[in-house]
Formats: structure tokens, C-alpha cells, sequence
């Protein structure tokens, strides 16, 4: 009796909620059946793919582009429509397409003609500007400085003919971040939050809120030092060293880093994961102090878009975004563009050196 006990306790034990569950259960049958046993893929027209097994069962995906911040009334529309055109099984990309699949080319149509009908376009395959990364912004983060799904509804918006067809040189992933730390990627075009002041203290909050030892390990160029403020336990941050990254403000809630007029975005370019035809590459800065303008970013539009179709016209096939600068030179890719270069662009690295070793963490 005692035993049985102990066995019903264990299974009535909750899911750890750590972790996402086994996404097998989920997929659709003939991709459980087929599983590593593809033979080749292709794409028979924009936002559609097409993958044949070696068993002879073909799957035909869909992808559509989404508004990323779903709420009950988007969800459950999509969903109807996957229910009454598609087979029930759909997956998110990490760029929020949603991705449906079916096992009939005959369905694929008026599958498409659905989504197109409700508004979401079908595309972001291949050589098309698919659905930009981002992070959470002010929906669920506690310390962005911009509201990324912000940036990405409104250029989204902009790029729509560059989603549903595929006729850039080659594929251009975009990304943002909205602060300057943390869980911002790589991009063909990146659009980061820039702080351009160092944090304001509220020195009455900080011996409540933050822990001053882990605040002062936290900064990269050592700049913060503990302090006593009208009495009270604090920090104080060195100025001249500061070069307003933001980490300290979220251990520390009282350094306060976002401002609506000094927290500006800045775009960078040429980033990539991808080694085919060329070795990954880290993005770099091409345009700073951009006012961060909710809720449409007007101005990064300008000059994402600037960038954008410069790429399009001049790129050779093939060419991703940082492949193209390359061959052209970054001073050839200002003059093409029209941006403007200052000294503060294109860091090579070279002082490096000296930079990270003013950090507390980091020694050469
Ligand atoms: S980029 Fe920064 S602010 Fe934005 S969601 Fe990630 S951690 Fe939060
Ligand atoms: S963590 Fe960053 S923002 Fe904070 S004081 Fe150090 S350099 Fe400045």
C-alpha cells in the first residue's frame, strides 16, 4: 500500500518548466515517417517549399509572414484556416513565419489564397528579405530601450514586396535588438538600440535594490565604483570611461540608461552565420544616432530601405549583403548608399586591445 502510494505521487508529479516539449509529437506525419531520409528539396514559387523523401512521400510548407505579436484573435484565425485548408500541423521559424505543411500540391492554392485573403502574406523564402529576427521589446523584457516587434511591424510593413517575391541577390536576413547588451544576432542589416549618455542614478533606491558588488563586476570597462551618497551606500560611475552599454542597468534597476531622446538605433551591416560561399561575418556599424521615433521609425525605414535597394541594384548574384561591400569597399559602399562616414564607422578592431583592457573581466 505504501509502495502504490509513492508510485501515484511520482506520476501526479508536475512538468518541469524548463525547456520546450519533444516537438516529434507535433509534426506532421509523413515528416515523422521520413525523418532524415530526405532526398532533395526545391521551391516551385516564392514562400513555398517543397522536400521529396527517399520513400517517394513529397511535403509541401507554406510559409507566411505574421505580425509576431499574436494575440487570441490572430491565433485563432490562423488556426482555422490551417484547420479548413491545411492538416492540422503548423511550426514557427525563429523569425516568427508561420510555417504550414501539406501533402497535396493541390492544397497549397487555396491554402495560399486563405492567408492571402486574411491579410498575411505568403513569401520569405530564398532570395526575398524574409521576416526580420527580433527580440521582445517592451511586450516582455524588462530593459529594452525600443520596442523591436515596433520596428519590425512598421518595416515589415515597407518591405512587403521584398517578402512575397525572391528577387534580392541572395537571401537577407534583418534583425533587431532592443538594448544594447544582450539578445540582439548577426544580420545582412541590423538595427540595435544605441544609448549615447551614461545611466542616471537614483542614489535614494540603489542600497535597496541592487547588489553593489555584482553591479560593479558587471561593467566591461571597470567605470563603476561603490560610493556613499548622502549617507547611503552607492554607486558612482566614471564618466570619461563610460561607453554607455547599458549592462549595469539591468541588475541595477536605479541606473537608469533608457532616455526617449538619448537613446537613439544605430544600423550595422554585413553580418552573417552562413559559411557557404563565404566565411561568417561580423556585422558592422554603418549608421548612428538615429532617433528612436515610435511608432513607425520613419527614419530607419529611410535608411534601412536606402541600404536595402543599393544592395539589389549594385550586389552580383549570390552576393550577400557583406560579400557585396567587400568586393566593393566600404568607402565605395558610402558613396553608393549616401550615408554619411564619420571616423566613428567601420571599427576594424585594431584598438581592441586596449579597450578590453580597461575591463575588469577581460585581459590580453
Ligand atoms: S535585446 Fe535586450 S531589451 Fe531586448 S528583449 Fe533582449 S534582453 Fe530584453
Ligand atoms: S556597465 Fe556600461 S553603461 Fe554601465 S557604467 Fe559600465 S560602461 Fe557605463
Amino acid at each position: 500500500m505504501a509502495q502504490a502510494q509513492v508510485v501515484e505521487k511520482k506520476q501526479m508529479r508536475a512538468p518541469i518548466e524548463s525547456g520546450c516539449p519533444d516537438g516529434m509529437q507535433f509534426m506532421h506525419p509523413l515528416m515523422v515517417k521520413n525523418f532524415g531520409n530526405w532526398k532533395y528539396h526545391d521551391r516551385p514559387r516564392p514562400g513555398v517549399l517543397h522536400h521529396v523523401a527517399y520513400s517517394g512521400d513529397e511535403i509541401w510548407t507554406v510559409r507566411v509572414g505574421t505580425q509576431r505579436q499574436l494575440g487570441p484573435y490572430e491565433i485563432n484565425l490562423l488556426c482555422d484556416i490551417v484547420d479548413k485548408y491545411g492538416e492540422g500541423h503548423v511550426r514557427f521559424t525563429i523569425r516568427s513565419n508561420l510555417e504550414v505543411m501539406v501533402s497535396k500540391w493541390e492544397k497549397v492554392g487555396p491554402l495560399i489564397q486563405a492567408f492571402n485573403d486574411a491579410g498575411y502574406p505568403v513569401g520569405g523564402t530564398g532570395n526575398s528579405v524574409t521576416m526580420i529576427s527580433h527580440t521582445q521589446g517592451w511586450l516582455h523584457c524588462d530593459i529594452p530601450g525600443t520596442d523591436a516587434s515596433g520596428v519590425v511591424k512598421s518595416l515589415m510593413d515597407e518591405l512587403y514586396e521584398e517578402f512575397i517575391k525572391e528577387e534580392m541577390p541572395n537571401r537577407v536576413h534583418i534583425t533587431t535588438s532592443c538594448c544594447q547588451i544582450n539578445c540582439g544576432g548577426q544580420g545582412d542589416i541590423a538595427i540595435n538600440v544605441q544609448h549615447t549618455k551614461p545611466p542616471k542614478i537614483n542614489h535614494d533606491l540603489v542600497a535597496n535594490v541592487c547588489e553593489r558588488p555584482s553591479v560593479v563586476a558587471r561593467c566591461p570597462v571597470a567605470a563603476i565604483r561603490p560610493a556613499i551618497v548622502n549617507g547611503k551606500p552607492s554607486l558612482e560611475v566614471d564618466e570619461k570611461k563610460c561607453i554607455c552599454c547599458g549592462a549595469c542597468y539591468p541588475p541595477c534597476p536605479p541606473m537608469q540608461i533608457n532616455d526617449p531622446e538619448h537613446s537613439k538605433l544605430a544600423i550595422w551591416v554585413g553580418g552573417k552565420n552562413s559559411n557557404a560561399r563565404s566565411k561568417p561575418m561580423f556585422q558592422k556599424l554603418v549608421a548612428a544616432g538615429l532617433p528612436n521615433n515610435p511608432p513607425r521609425w520613419p527614419e530607419v525605414a529611410t535608411v534601412v530601405k536606402k541600404i536595402l535597394y543599393t544592395y539589389k541594384k549594385d550586389a552580383r548574384d549570390w552576393e550577400r549583403v557583406g560579400d557585396w561591400v567587400e568586393r566593393i569597399g566600404w568607402p565605395r559602399f558610402f558613396e553608393l548608399t549616401g550615408l554619411p562616414f564619420t571616423k566613428f564607422h567601420i571599427d576594424n578592431w585594431r584598438g581592441a586591445r586596449n579597450s578590453l583592457n580597461a575591463s575588469a573581466h577581460i585581459r590580453f
